[in-house]
């Protein structure tokens, strides 16, 4: 039987609908969560990324502002804007869209946002949280491939979950949440020989490298859960995970498509962390 396809587009309207009943609260409280995005340069995938985002905090209530700055923008230009947004009161959530040029190093930012703000959960604060298991924010991308598994009944304690791909953004995060879960975790990436071996044993997959289908079903454990983090731009083929879906949806009990999967669970928890962060102004 085929896996069962997660649907990760069904689920962010879910969630959109509880937080919307959570801005509503807020509201009566006077207070109105807000976002701010920052985009440095004019990169057009990152453009639709933020209006996305943007789009998302106006269907649940949420404050949105764009803060554009052009691609020469220097290290002191972005830390000025950033550290002005810290100190905004009407801004709960600080976004840097990312990649930035080349000339900016993105650990300026994970260095400069508050970290009460950084709902994206990479500051260097935040990680160091999740890595002691105390998280603030946790990291947008992995807590919605959480999400998703909770969801769909998964079980994460005392599971075999693969890993694959390190980044601080998905696949450390991604892994250490895991961890936090009960699972044992193995982390995979470029310098792994033998990538099937392991992934062969996950009751878990999470696909996070930016190498379309690099996950074929000989690969994959008969009823696992495989979850495409990957978003491939292929010429002529549109947008494409990281994993071989036709073929690996035979073999898997699970699996979460692209687009539809994890990418609109990440917007929706980018805004359950500005949410969160309004909220704890309550309590502060
Ligand atoms: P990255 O380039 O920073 O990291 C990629 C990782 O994959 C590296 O750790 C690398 O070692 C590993 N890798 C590369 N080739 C490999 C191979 N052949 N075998 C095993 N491991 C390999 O990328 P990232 O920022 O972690 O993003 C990964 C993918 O996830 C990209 O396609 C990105 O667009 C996508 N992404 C999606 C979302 C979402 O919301 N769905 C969010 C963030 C990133």
């Amino acid at each position: 039987m085929p896996a069962h396809v997660i649907d990760g587009a069904a689920l962010a309207r879910d969630t959109y609908g509880r937080l919307k009943e959570r801005t509503a609260s807020l509201g009566r409280s006077n207070v109105r969560p807000g976002l701010a995005a920052v985009l440095v340069g004019d990169n057009p995938a990152s453009r639709i990324y933020v209006r996305n985002k943007m789009r998302a905090c106006n269907e649940v209530g949420v404050h949105n502002e764009e803060h554009l700055l052009d691609a020469g923008a220097t290290p002191e230009t972005l830390l000025a804007t950033l550290d002005k947004l810290n100190r905004d009161p009407r801004v709960h959530g600080i976004l840097v869209q990312l990649p930035l040029p080349a000339h900016l190093d993105p650990e300026l930012v994970a260095k400069a946002i508050a970290p009460e703000k950084d709902v994206d959960g990479l500051s260097w604060v935040n990680l160091g949280a999740l890595v002691s298991g105390r998280p603030v924010f946790e990291p947008c991308t992995p807590r919605g491939v959480v999400a998703m598994l909770d969801h769909a009944g998964i079980s994460i304690d005392g599971r075999e979950a693969v890993v694959v791909g390190r980044s601080a953004i998905v696949g450390k995060p991604m892994a250490l949440m895991l961890m936090a879960r009960g699972a044992t975790v193995t982390v995979c990436h470029s310098r792994t020989p033998d990538l099937g071996q392991h992934t062969r044993r996950a009751d878990i997959l999470v696909a996070a490298t930016g190498r379309p289908r690099l996950i074929t079903a000989d690969m994959v454990k008969v009823g696992a859960a495989v979850i495409d983090v990957g978003i491939n731009r292929v010429e002529g083929k549109g947008i494409t995970g990281d994993v071989d879906f036709a073929p690996v949806r035979e073999v898997a009990g699970w699996i979460t498509p692209v687009p539809g999967g994890v990418g609109p669970m990440t917007v929706a928890m980018l805004l359950a962390n500005t949410v969160q962060a309004a909220e704890r102004t309550l309590r502060a």
